[in-house]
């Protein structure tokens, strides 16, 4: 069975490839999906983002990663997917998941998206919160894979 992993990956923490290292577990592929979004204001390009997710992921076998710019649904429908897979941290991510979980099981009602809860440790950790870190300076190596850290320190030292 298929599941599509979808994010933003702006950059990708521990807290994603925690949840994606699971869902190999689970399914026998993982399709993790960047979105390219261009209404969202990211850091990394596209192509940074593609690169440092695919390095992450390098030795997970059963894990492909490819960029979407249609509705999750039809990324998920073109890869044979049946199932979504997010991350639920604390009480902050239900409200919005809870609306995108039923949104999308209006576009396509065979689809499920099933919750991962976030692991103890990365249960605080976001994209968002490890840049702002990042930005002043501070020691993100416990938050993200070897190689997002070092792209994070070169787009901070250049800016
Ligand atoms: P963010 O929410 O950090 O901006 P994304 O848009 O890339 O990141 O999120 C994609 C998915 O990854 C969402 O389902 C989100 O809940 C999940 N996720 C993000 N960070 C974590 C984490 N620390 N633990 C578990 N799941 C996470």
């Amino acid at each position: 069975m298929t599941a599509v992993c979808p994010g933003s990956f702006d950059p990708i923490t521990l807290g994603h490839l925690d949840i994606i290292e699971r869902s190999t577990y689970i399914y026998d592929r993982v399709v993790v999906g960047i979105a390219d979004n261009p209404s969202k204001a990211e850091l990394f390009s596209l192509e940074e983002r593609l690169d440092f997710t695919k390095e992450a992921l390098k030795n997970l076998a059963k894990v492909e990663v490819l960029v979407f710019r249609s509705l999750l649904v039809e990324f998920a429908q073109e890869h044979g997917a049946k199932v979504i897979i997010k991350g639920l941290r604390a009480i902050s991510d239900f409200e919005h998941e809870f609306q995108m979980a039923h949104l999308n099981k209006r576009l396509d009602n065979t689809i499920e998206t099933v919750f991962l809860m976030a692991s103890p440790e990365c249960m605080f950790l976001s994209s968002s919160a490890v840049k702002e870190i990042a930005a002043y300076g501070g020691n993100i190596s416990e938050f993200v894979p070897s190689g997002v850290e070092a792209r994070l320190a070169d787009k901070f030292l250049k800016d």
